[in-house]
């Protein structure tokens, strides 16, 4: 019935009802953080690859071109620099990434970094009903198990993109986190259609995220807008902030749009910063979501 009326129209009980499907529920902003460390840094890293373009239809192999350069210069230039620093961070990848390159997820995890689930084939969640988003999310977490050798705890949906069920489905499946949603800085519970889930979710924000400064469409009005040494003096700022309060500097890149040579040293940078302080906690998204959901509150 209320699908008919204009959104000026419908009675409160709907629109608060819209809004209640998904909500930030209790804080879960621990009182510290391990061996007296003052912020925690959390790197992660969305493995999309191919699937951005398989998604869209797999036409262009110009743009899957792009993909490959993620999984082929990209994700070893940023494994080598985790290296260098000794941090450990969190790869979110598509099931048909890590299908194609199986070997970089295996490598991943035994350098210590967390393989969390990201789509199929980086689907929209929002277009699919129930069944086929459930379907499709059990099966890429089995496919991230057995390439990988260890069952994801968490998930980030492809582009953000979360559908009215993609919390429903998360829960069922006893999922530790969440890593799409942004209603806070620090962790919190999230809660489904106004109760506790028991899922945590570690936020993200468009403003830590690269695409947003610089993906590029050739086709598409769509260019980078922001020099790096901007967008590394965003990230810092952020970083500093956060180190001020004692909480999470938690950033989302892309190896097909960090991994450039003019680009990787932001990372490089921010890491260097981070350890110059000498008390930052460097961990992965399911670390920092383990350590926060016992020691806050
Ligand atoms: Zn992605």
């Amino acid at each position: 019935m209320n699908r008919e009326l204009h959104p000026w129209q419908w009675p409160e009980a709907h629109w608060r009802g819209l809004v209640n499907q998904v909500r930030a529920g209790r804080s879960l902003k621990p009182k510290s953080w391990p061996d007296g460390a003052r912020c925690a840094f959390a790197l992660s890293f969305d493995s999309d690859h191919e699937t951005n373009e398989l998604r869209d239809g797999g036409k262009s192999i110009g743009r899957m071109a792009w993909g490959q350069y993620g999984a082929r210069v990209g994700v070893p230039r940023i494994a080598a620099l985790l290296r260098r620093h000794d941090v450990r961070a969190s790869f979110y990848v598509p099931a048909v990434s890590a299908m194609l390159y199986p070997e970089e997820q295996k490598a991943l995890v035994e350098a210590g970094h967390e393989i969390g689930i990201h789509g199929w084939i980086h689907e929209l969640n929002s277009g699919l009903t129930y069944d086929e988003e459930r379907e499709l999310m059990l099966r890429s977490s089995d496919a991230l198990a057995k390439i990988s050798g260890k069952r994801p705890v968490g998930l980030r949906t492809p582009s953000w993109d979360f559908s009215p069920h993609t919390l429903r489905i998360e829960k069922e499946m006893g999922l530790l986190y969440d890593s799409s949603l942004m209603a806070d800085e620090d962790c919190y519970e999230l809660l489904l259609d106004g109760a506790p889930s028991g899922v945590v979710e570690l936020p993200v924000e468009w403003v830590r995220d690269d695409a947003v400064y610089f993906m590029m469409n050739r086709f598409q009005a769509q260019r980078p807008y922001t020099p790096p040494a901007d967008v590394f003096d965003i990230f810092h700022r952020e970083f500093e902030a956060a180190y001020e309060e004692g909480a999470i500097f938690q950033l989302t890149c892309h190896p097909h749009i960090i991994g450039y040579r003019s680009r990787i040293w932001i990372l490089e940078e921010l890491i260097r910063h981070a350890k110059a302080k000498k008390n930052v906690w460097f961990a992965t998204h399911e670390e920092v979501v383990r350590w926060a959901k016992a020691h806050s509150g």
